[in-house]
């Protein structure tokens, strides 16, 4: 149990110590109240210890496997590229680890007590802290529950951290499988998708919607589809998944109308869902949905005066900026400022995968479901100078816009993305979506030459009537 000072009392005690949990913490401190983490395994959560910095880094290291294969190209001698990954897991590992003492010392140095033990809301604002050895009772004025989420499982796969495996498992591997099997093609299915494939593995991926990437528009789903099969990763969707045979060193999958794959390893990527296992004592009155999310307002306060929740634990998008956006709310309202509510559907999305894709907003085809008529306008990034010189040109940069009256493009509703470093070219969409900008206003500002980001003041600049490259 780690704890610097005898108080027990709070202004706010919060149980969980990952995005959620560190960002209510961080700014509620900033603020000046008095704050406590209550965090069972390590401070930073499934984000720092087995989400998006250990996959963004094997991404990385794809990506450069990926660029010195491609060398030659650009008259670069540098032979056939050989992955020793035993040497990537200690970078990542170390990536990992600095990140970590870095949140550890930032949040010691603003005076937030850390508990290390399973949090528990025994009501009346008080939480029994169970450590390794001993309890202890903190009482905060406020109660924050981030206790996040845990990946899905499906029901005849068997985690077993060698053939059937869940992220958590993927981002320890000592070595890289040579076939793998993903079943889910969304986010982070499409993520492993590109790394296993970029790190030589054979990869098959089984989606049981229509399409991978259910949520991104049909244009940015074609190009990573396409990317995909060019690169040899097997996509099947549409499939569902009946069970697998194990044969010793891998397995055989079965999917589909009795099609299988056999393989060495079964990644599954079906989702995640809430972890509220121990985290609220009887009659606790705080209330859980069908769907074992902790219920809150749009303000995040749940159905107990003085008890909060933030991040993966409520049925808000499972991102670790979400959760950010919902602890600084949290506070805002613990400490009586006004707050205005997340929109949750112009929050920013970004997928690592390669390509990259990055949205924000409607789809066209959600706009049109939902009645609106839409003017819209692509920029294949193989008009773009950057993208050409890097040798990058798969994708484009797409903007919905809502069609005024005179026919004319109006404010813009979405800004989708698929191509080269997108997920860093996202800001400028991010902002016109949320600031509910025209392509006038936006068209109004300089994109500096030559730079992917050229292609979205493109885009914009063409839906106003009056593109340089664009028609
Ligand atoms: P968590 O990060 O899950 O943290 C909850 C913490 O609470 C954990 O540390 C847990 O140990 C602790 N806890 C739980 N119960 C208790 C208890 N009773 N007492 C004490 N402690 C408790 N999001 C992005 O935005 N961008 C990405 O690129 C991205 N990539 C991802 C890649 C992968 C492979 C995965 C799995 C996820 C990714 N995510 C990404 C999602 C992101 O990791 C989560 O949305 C984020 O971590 C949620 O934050 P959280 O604080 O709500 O929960």
């Amino acid at each position: 149990m780690v704890t610097t000072t005898g108080s027990n009392e709070f202004d706010v005690v919060v149980i969980g110590g990952g995005p959620a949990g560190y960002a209510t913490a961080l700014y509620g401190a900033s603020a000046g109240l008095s704050v406590a983490v209550v965090e069972r395994e390590k401070m930073g959560g499934t984000c720092l210890h087995r989400g998006c910095i250990p996959a963004k880094e094997f991404l990385e290291t794809a990506s450069v496997l990926r660029t010195v294969a491609g060398a030659k190209e650009f008259g670069v001698e540098a032979g056939q590229p050989v992955l020793d990954f035993s040497v990537s897991q200690g970078r990542k590992q170390k990536v990992v680890d600095t990140l970590y003492k870095g949140l550890v010392g930032l949040m010691k140095g603003r005076g937030i007590e850390s508990f290390i033990g399973s949090g528990q809301l025994l009501g009346g604002g008080r939480v029994r802290v169970a450590g390794a050895e001993e309890s202890v009772e903190l009482t905060g004025r406020h109660v924050v529950l981030a206790s996040g989420s845990v990946p899905r499982t499906i029901p005849g796969f068997d985690v077993d951290g060698t053939v059937v495996l869940t992220s958590d498992e993927v981002l320890s591997l000592e070595k890289e499988p040579a076939s793998v099997a993903i079943i889910g093609g969304g986010a982070i299915g499409c993520e492993f998708a590109s790394m296993f494939s970029d790190l030589g593995s054979q990869v098959t991926v089984l989606e049981a919607l229509p399409t991978l990437l259910t949520g991104c528009d049909d244009d940015v789903v074609a190009v990573v589809n396409r990317s995909f099969r060019k690169r040899g990763i097997a996509v099947h969707t549409g499939v569902t998944v009946s069970g697998h045979s194990p044969n010793g060193s891998g397995t055989t999958v079965s999917f589909g109308d009795g099609e299988s794959v056999t393989v060495d390893a079964v990644i599954l990527s079906v989702g995640r869902r809430p972890l509220t296992e121990g985290l609220l004592a009887d009659g606790s009155g705080v209330v859980i949905d069908e769907r074992g999310f902790v219920q809150v307002d749009e303000h995040m306060r749940t159905s107990v005066e003085g008890v909060w929740a933030a991040g993966d634990v409520v049925n808000t998008p499972q991102l670790a900026h979400v959760g950010f956006a919902e602890g600084i709310l949290v506070i805002k309202g613990i400490l009586g400022e006004p707050t205005i509510p997340v929109e949750y559907g112009r929050v920013p999305w970004c997928i690592y995968c390669h390509p990259e894709v990055a949205f924000v907003g409607m789809s066209e085809g959600q706009a049109r479901a939902a009645g609106i008529d839409v003017v819209v306008k692509k920029d294949p990034f193989g008009g773009n100078s950057r993208a050409r010189i890097v040798g990058e040109t798969d994708g484009l940069v797409k903007v919905v816009c809502e069609k005024s009256a005179d026919g004319s493009a109006g404010r813009i509703l979405g800004v989708h993305m698929v191509g080269p470093w997108v997920t860093e070219q996202l800001g400028q969409g991010y902002m016109a979506v949320n600031w509910e900008a025209t392509p006038d206003e936006i068209a109004q500002f300089i994109q500096p030459h030559p730079t992917l980001s050229e292609s979205f003041g493109e885009t914009v600049m063409a839906l106003t009537g009056r593109g340089l490259h664009l028609g």
